[in-house]
């Protein structure tokens, strides 16, 4: 694993991308909004649906937001803007075109996971259950203290349904998902199937774990990782320092155009 260059390397005009060649997948959660205590309490700064615009604008369209919320509050969060968008890691797909398509996943076991994560939650205070649809996330952002028996419930609740459900053990959250799709299988789908993707070299940025497939997948078509943040370890080339740096690297490449 190399260590990722340091951000100046990744200066949108020495950087080698350009708007007429670059694709842009991000992550949303802590790459271009502020992670909040609760994931409905994040502020999302004013500007960004205009940066996000311009930048829209500026790779003909060649932009979708990955991340592990629902489409529904990416929607809700970027607001006016309606991205391509990859929700819920992937299970949740909306082409350029609008149309949606969701992952044929069998989440019939969910209801009996629901059971016991409800139950852990009861009994550790700060802890909290997020249904997302097609995913559950034990979030213990307010209880640092429960992530040991955290993490030891949801792996015992997948452990004879390995085949079917994993867990992402991401920043102060344990999420159980279906197999099959990941960050790195959207980006792999828009790069294919959509016209405005196909033959750019691709750029994801993110910062959690769930990221690096991600960076995996930009990479393997010529592409490129950025992080935001300084987690370790990481497959991302690049690294900038947090959100507002973010928004600041992608206002200067969209005024390259
Ligand atoms: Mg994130």
């Amino acid at each position: 694993m190399t260590k990722p260059e340091p951000i100046a390397a990744l200066d949108p005009k020495a950087s080698g991308l350009t708007p007429d060649r670059t694709a842009f997948f991000l992550d949303v959660d802590g790459t271009l909004i502020e992670i909040a205590h609760r994931p409905e309490a994040v502020r999302v700064e004013p500007g960004l649906p205009l940066i996000l615009g311009s930048v829209q604008e500026a790779v003909g369209g060649a932009i979708a937001v990955v991340s592990g919320r629902p489409l529904v509050e990416l929607d809700r969060l970027l607001h006016p803007l309606k991205l391509p968008s990859a929700g819920q890691h992937g299970l949740e797909h909306r082409a350029a075109t609008g149309q949606v398509g969701r992952a044929a996943t069998d989440i019939s076991l969910f209801g009996g996971f629901e059971d016991s994560l409800r139950t852990f939650v009861a009994e550790h205070p700060g802890t909290m259950l997020e249904h997302k649809g097609m995913t559950l996330a034990l979030h213990y952002r307010n209880a640092v203290q429960a992530r040991n028996p955290a993490r030891t419930l949801v792996a015992a609740l997948i452990a004879d349904h390995a085949d079917r459900f994993q867990v992402y053990d991401g920043k102060m959250v344990f999420e159980i998902k279906p197999v099959g799709v990941d960050k790195g299988t959207a980006v792999a789908r828009f790069m294919q199937d959509e016209p405005a993707f196909r033959s750019r070299v691709p750029l994801f940025i993110g910062d959690d774990a769930t990221d690096e497939f991600g960076f995996a997948a930009a990479q393997a078509r010529g592409g490129l990782g950025l992080q935001v943040g300084d987690r370790e370890p990481t497959v991302a080339d690049y690294r900038i320092t947090d959100v507002l740096a973010c928004h600041r690297w992608l206002a200067a490449f969209a005024r390259m155009r």
